[in-house]
C-alpha cells in the first residue's frame, strides 16, 4: 500500500492536472466528474479540500460569481469575459493597458495588479 501522504499529492496533482486541462474554468462538481475518470474512488469532499489547497498555495485560481465558485488554471496575467446567457468565462488579454499607465500618471498611484471582468454575450450565444 502506498503511503496515505503519498496517495493525498497524488490525488491533489491529479485534480491539478484536471483544471489545468480544460478552459471552461469548471466549478467543483465537475473537476469531480472529471477527476473520478481517473480516480474512480474519490469523494467530492477530498476533491473540495484539494481545491482549497490548491488555491491556497497558488496554483489556481478561485473565481466567484453570483451563481458558483469556479476554478481556473491558469495563474498568468489575464482577464475574463463572462456570458451572462451560458455563464461561461472566457479567457481574455486585455491588449491596450496604456489607460492604466495614464490614471496611474494622473492619480500619481502605482498599479501593481488589475483584474477585470468583462460581462456580455458571447459569440456561441449570439449566433444561436
Ligand atoms: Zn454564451
Ligand atoms: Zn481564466
Amino acid at each position: 500500500m502506498e503511503p496515505i501522504k503519498q496517495r493525498y499529492s497524488h490525488q491533489r496533482e491529479t485534480i491539478l492536472q484536471v483544471v489545468q486541462s480544460t478552459l471552461v474554468h469548471p466549478n467543483a462538481d465537475w473537476v469531480y466528474k472529471e477527476t473520478r475518470k481517473i480516480i474512480p474512488n474519490i469523494s467530492l469532499g477530498t476533491v473540495y479540500r484539494n481545491l482549497n489547497q490548491l488555491v491556497e498555495s497558488g496554483r489556481i485560481l478561485k473565481l466567484k460569481d453570483e451563481a458558483m465558485v469556479r476554478y481556473d488554471g491558469n495563474t498568468g496575467q489575464h482577464d475574463h469575459f463572462r456570458c451572462s446567457k451560458c455563464g461561461k468565462w472566457y479567457d481574455v488579454e486585455l491588449i491596450d493597458q496604456s489607460i492604466f499607465k495614464s490614471f496611474a500618471e494622473k492619480h500619481d498611484f502605482r498599479i501593481e495588479s488589475f483584474n477585470l471582468e468583462l460581462e456580455g454575450t458571447c459569440k456561441n450565444c449570439l449566433d444561436s
